[in-house]
């Protein structure tokens, strides 16, 4: 695939590129204050929601295509360029009629090749920059496809927003980084532009500016944060918004690196290896946990901690399993022996305590 810009007349390419706005839209008058105060803090480009995915029935679905309407005053009033999420090809048409600039697919909808294919069709002959989030799932292939989709209804202004995934252990993001997945794509597409969404990432106002911050050092293009007049009143994602004075304040904040090109490929593979070091802490750490859960359960029933027999099995079934996956079962042992031991010692950490 070769893409083409997606930036806009008038757009500086400087990174990073920024979407600015609330996660849905409400009201007029809150659509209105908050362009109006992006649009002070000198951001270009508007988002707002205005058919929402939500994850269980009964919660704010969306004001629908009335909020198209508030979108065209944004951009008659402020001149921001503005943007929404597509669904279906009824929200592809009815965004295209209201002059919506920029659309993006969200995160379950990239999960649903029928559904991409569906916004594909109805974006046959349009030129518009399209923006494709991450699939819910881990799945950089199942983004890649949803791509390809969209790049063979001959649209070539595309990008893409990673905003972190689905987890069921819900710990410090509400949606885990997983930044190898991006850093892949982008070694794969090193023309696409990537966006990050720390606000969908983070899930709370207090990781927006480290999450900014990381994807600017991973030389990310852009970012698309939410954006709220009133966070605490949002009717949708209330927890991840901030007011456009605290966007500029982090925006500001924000160290731009520029990328050296002879060592890039390397930086680009220490990356990938901080990443995976980072995720093999992080499951460790889980690891840790539920052994202290085994331990507790061994305290109540008097069992004792070393249980030989389950110690060789896991032995035995990890070094096969390292051997199968290219590394040497000697070394697998030790490793498996050293984590043991750590278990060990948490678990009869558990059995002393009063
Ligand atoms: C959004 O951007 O408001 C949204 C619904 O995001 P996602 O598709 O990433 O969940
Ligand atoms: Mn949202």
């Amino acid at each position: 695939m070769e893409f083409e810009s997606i930036l806009l007349p008038g757009m500086e390419p400087k990174r990073p590129i920024v979407i600015a706005g609330p996660c849905s839209a409400e009201t007029e008058e809150q659509v209105m204050c908050t362009a109006r105060q992006l649009a002070d803090k000198g951001l270009k480009i508007f988002r707002a929601g205005i058919w929402k995915p939500r994850t269980k029935p009964g919660g704010f679905e969306g004001i629908g295509v009335e909020g198209l309407t508030w979108l065209k005053n944004v951009k008659k009033e402020t001149g921001m360029y503005v943007s929404t999420e597509v669904a279906t090809a009824r929200h592809v048409y009815e965004s295209l009629k209201a002059g919506i600039d920029i659309l993006w697919i969200g995160a379950r909808t990239t999960a649903n090749p029928f559904a991409v294919q569906e916004i594909a069709d109805a974006l046959k002959g349009v030129d518009i920059p399209i923006l494709i989030k991450n699939p819910v799932n881990p799945d950089l292939e199942l983004w890649i496809g949803a791509l390809e989709r969209i790049y063979n209804a001959g649209l070539k202004r595309l990008g893409v927003i990673h905003r972190g995934f689905s987890s069921y252990d819900k710990k410090i993001y509400r949606n885990l980084p997983q930044w190898h997945i991006p850093i892949e794509l982008h070694r794969r597409y090193p023309d696409l532009p990537i966006f990050c969404d720390p606000s969908h990432i983070g899930g709370k106002r207090e990781l927006i500016a480290p999450l900014c911050q990381q994807a600017m050092d991973l030389n990310f293009e852009g970012l698309i944060v939410e954006s709220h007049c009133d966070p605490d009143k949002a009717w949708s994602d209330a927890s991840q918004q901030v007011t456009p004075d605290v966007l500029d304040y982090i925006l500001n904040l924000l160290v731009i690196r520029k990328e050296t090109q002879t060592t890039e490929n390397l930086t680009e593979l220490r990356k990938q290896i901080d990443e995976c070091d980072n995720n093999l802490i992080e499951e460790l750490a889980k690891r840790m946990r539920i052994a202290r859960e085994i331990g507790t359960y061994k305290k109540e029933h008097d069992i004792t901690v070393l249980q030989t027999g389950r110690y060789n099995e896991i032995l035995e079934k990890r070094g096969a399993r390292g051997e199968a996956c290219g590394m040497d079962a000697d070394f697998m042992k030790k490793v498996f022996e050293a984590i043991h031991e750590e278990s060990v010692r948490q678990q009869i950490e558990i059995i002393n305590a009063k």
